[in-house]
């Protein structure tokens, strides 16, 4: 198909922000907003988010936080990922005086898995490992809690593509697919013999995780990530190895958090398969273009992505987008429908339109773009879950220089969740 509104927007994209932020802003009331009904009977679906980390009943309500049972219930979603990262470094302050997080920094997760403590830095590896078992039997508790007549919501435990199928957004008890994604396979080396990789992939397999990401906050055994002050390499032997592997066990490969040159370099070993393009995901992550951090998807990576028929997860946590805390609320939804407006202007490029159209006969930019809240990831949102519907009205809002709404409702429904659930479900069959 041809690109819609966003070729019309001038080159500038401040000049097309502006513009649709004072459209916003002209609605002098948030409740202008027609913040619930926008979503209204559609299947929403979120990325990532890191509530299992907390030592939490995900299924009992609480206070604070972005996700519980009644809230994912209240909000009306249809699919949650939840992450398991296994190493959250606290940044420190280097030679330069520059804050970075390298596989030296404290791990601040220790806190959260109190016997830890005690653990000599030697058998940090085994921690990690232990780490990501132990957030996967939380993960098949919540599912077994959720049975409970109950439960807020019944979770639906997404383990091959055919899971996907029986989703919808029911009345009454709703179901929710639920899915486990890793953050960091941290444990491996980079010379690690293939059985020994293979080993891993199947270990984590077998406790039911059906995403997973090579690296989070700095490089490892298996490549470079985006955030990482010793070099931001591709994959490294053990990490093609682990790639291939992923392909071959219908896991979703998940690059947030990666290098560059590894989002380039995975994504021409996904289009190069004998058994046919696989796609891959970025599940969290802001946009380069919107704040210009290293954490952040400059317009190669996002066009990498989607080339090989995979999804960008946009995020909507404070430093992704780069707002601050007294920004008004609008003003935050502002910067997020932003990175959906400067995401959707990179994927309707003329040059990679043809490039795609030629390579898979038909393309459509809005089928490439979700939400990857990163709730409960230790980040500042402006809302919790129940505000994934604001997220959902703010898009249905913005309009293009000539008034124009620049993300249809049929567009918006792929966007909020139609795309993550047909993505998966290609991934994992
Ligand atoms: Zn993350």
């Amino acid at each position: 198909m041809k690109p819609l509104a966003p070729v019309d927007l001038p080159r500038g994209l401040p000049g097309a922000i502006a513009r649709i932020a004072e459209r916003v802003s002209n609605q002098t009331d948030v409740r202008d907003l027609d913040f619930h009904s926008a979503a209204d009977g559609m299947f929403l679906a979120d990325l990532h988010c890191d509530t299992l980390l907390w030592g939490v009943d995900p299924m009992a309500s609480r206070n604070g936080g972005h996700v519980d049972g009644p809230r994912l219930a209240r909000a009306g979603m249809g699919l949650q990922v939840f992450a398991a990262p296994t190493w959250t470094p606290l940044p420190f302050r280097n030679d330069e005086d520059r804050l970075v997080v390298s596989a030296r920094s404290f791990d601040q997760s220790h806190g959260l898995f109190p016997t830890e403590l005690l653990t000599p830095a030697r058998e940090r590896n085994r921690k990690r490992r232990s780490r990501a078992l132990a957030i996967a039997r939380r993960f098949h508790e919540m599912t077994r809690d959720s049975q409970s007549e109950t439960a807020p919501f019944e979770a639906v435990p997404l383990m091959q593509g055919g899971d996907l199928d029986g989703l919808t957004r029911g009345d009454g008890r709703p179901n929710i697919g639920v899915m486990l994604a890793l953050e960091g396979l941290h444990w491996l080396a980079d010379d690690d013999p293939a059985e020994r990789v293979e080993a891993t992939v199947d270990e984590l397999y077998e406790a039911g995780f059906r995403m997973m990401a090579p690296t989070h906050r700095f490089s490892n055994g298996l490549g470079g990530a985006s955030e990482n002050s010793a070099g931001k390499g591709g994959l490294t032997a053990a990490g093609r190895k682990w790639l291939n592997l992923c392909f071959d066990r219908r896991i979703v490969v998940d690059l947030a958090h990666a290098s560059s040159a590894l989002i380039r370099e995975a994504s021409g070993m996904a289009l190069t398969r004998e058994d046919g393009p696989k796609p891959i995901i970025i599940s969290h992550a802001g946009i380069k273009a919107v704040n210009p951090r290293a954490r952040n998807l400059s317009e190669g990576d996002i066009r990498a992505v989607a080339s090989t028929g995979g999804l960008i997860g946009i995020g909507f946590w404070r430093s992704a987008m780069g707002w601050t805390d007294d920004e008004p609320y609008l003003a935050k939804m502002q910067r997020l429908v932003e990175s959906f407006v400067a995401a959707l202007d990179t994927l309707s490029e003329p040059h990679f339109v043809e490039e795609m159209e030629g390579r898979h006969g038909r393309y459509d930019p809005y089928e490439h773009l979700a939400f990857g809240s990163d709730f409960d990831g230790a980040t500042t949102t402006a809302f919790d879950v129940t505000g994934v519907s604001h997220v959902v009205a703010a898009l249905a809002n913005a309009r293009d220089q000539k008034m124009r709404t620049i993300f249809p409702s049929d567009k918006l429904a792929l966007i909020s969740g139609e795309n993550t659930r047909r993505v998966l479900q290609v991934a994992m069959t």
